[in-house]
């Protein structure tokens, strides 16, 4: 006898999407890529794990996408199908009717952006939708007081957005979301090596270098590091020592954007959240947070206490998930 499907909550981030199954837990956690036939895009190759493995790897008749930009669908068909596959692997087919899903969204999403991607859920398979903040589900998921009366402040750090909040009794009170995460870093990061050092490296090696070696600020003990690439000035191939100095200040403009966008939610916060935040602190959350000192950067900037969350990139995921399990909460 089949059973009613489970409800669903879904961390739809720009570089990996997560899948949480009420009474299951997390059951997905796989890249944000989908590869197709470039000549009929209806014929899905591969999808997650195995769509990151071929990027890179697959002939000329296949096409890999990344159907999310900036923390919005850029590829609504895409986005549709990748989901589709996400959800079948999640709980199978063997229900009746269909599920509830719940999914993150970037902050401050547009009516139409917002009709899209619950369009593109339906279609996946949703009976009904609920779209929930970023910030918010990171919240729970780091265990803040959401639904008290104190001022909250989060800060998700993904690859294609950062998301700022203040959240009080249970919504948000301030927000914005800005296009600057991990991905423009990696951007930053490559663009620099190819100015400053003529030698062009691909989006995989700068994020390396980004995690290894990258700051918010200057190391105490610089450090270096050779990175290969492509000589821009005879096109054969090359290697570079790239120092930490250069990776400090190669990130520094995504950097400022982020404390600017702080400055923004905080200038509008009401005092007396201020006064909470200030007590309790900022928290980061997402795997951009994760860059070397970004947390006592904010914290200096800003004069501001500031904790990093314990595994920032699974802390929406883990806030979807209790969300799922009490979806009285979101349910109207
Ligand atoms: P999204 O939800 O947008 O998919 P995630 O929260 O999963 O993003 O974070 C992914 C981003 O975190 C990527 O840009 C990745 O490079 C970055 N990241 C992960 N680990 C680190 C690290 N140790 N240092 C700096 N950035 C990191
Ligand atoms: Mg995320």
């Amino acid at each position: 006898m089949p059973l009613s499907a489970p409800d669903i909550g879904i961390d739809l981030g720009t570089s990996n999407t997560s899948v949480y199954v009420r009474n299951r837990g997390i059951v997905i956690s796989e890249p944000t890529m989908v590869v197709v036939d470039r000549d009929n895009r209806q014929t899905v190759r591969a999808v997650g794990d195995e769509a990151r493995f071929l990027y890179g790897r697959s002939p000329e008749s296949l096409l890999a996408v990344s159907p999310l930009r900036n923390g919005q669908v850029a590829d609504f068909d895409m986005t549709e199908l990748m989901l589709k596959y996400f959800v079948r692997k999640a709980i199978g087919v063997n229900f009746i009717g269909r599920p509830r899903i719940l999914v993150s969204v970037p902050c401050g999403l547009d009516d139409v952006k917002r009709k899209a991607l619950t369009e593109a859920v339906r279609l996946a398979g949703a009976k009904h939708v609920f779209l929930i903040e970023k910030p918010f589900a990171g919240a729970i998921g780091t265990g803040l007081p959401v639904y008290d009366p104190l001022g909250s402040m989060v800060v998700d750090i993904g690859a294609g957005t950062t998301d700022v909040a203040v959240i009080s009794l249970g919504g948000l009170v301030v927000s914005q979301s800005i296009p600057v995460g991990g991905d423009r870093m990696d951007e930053t990061l490559m663009n620099y090596m190819k100015r400053e050092c003529n030698i062009i490296v691909g989006k995989q090696t700068s994020e390396n270098v980004k995690k290894d070696l990258a700051s918010a600020v200057p190391l105490e003990n610089p450090r270096n590091i050779l990175v290969r690439g492509i000589n821009q000035l005879n096109t054969s191939a090359g290697t570079i020592r790239f120092n930490s100095l250069q990776a400090y200040e190669a990130v520094r403009e995504p950097c400022e954007a982020i404390i600017k966008a702080i400055r923004w939610v905080l200038e509008r916060t009401p005092p007396e959240l201020c006064a909470d935040i200030m007590r309790s602190g900022l928290h980061l959350t997402g795997g951009g947070s994760l860059l070397f000192a970004l947390d006592r950067f904010i914290s200096e900037r800003l004069n501001i206490p500031v904790l990093l969350a314990r595994d920032p990139q699974d802390c929406c995921i883990l806030g979807m998930g209790y969300l799922t399990e009490n979806i009285q909460l979101v349910t109207p």
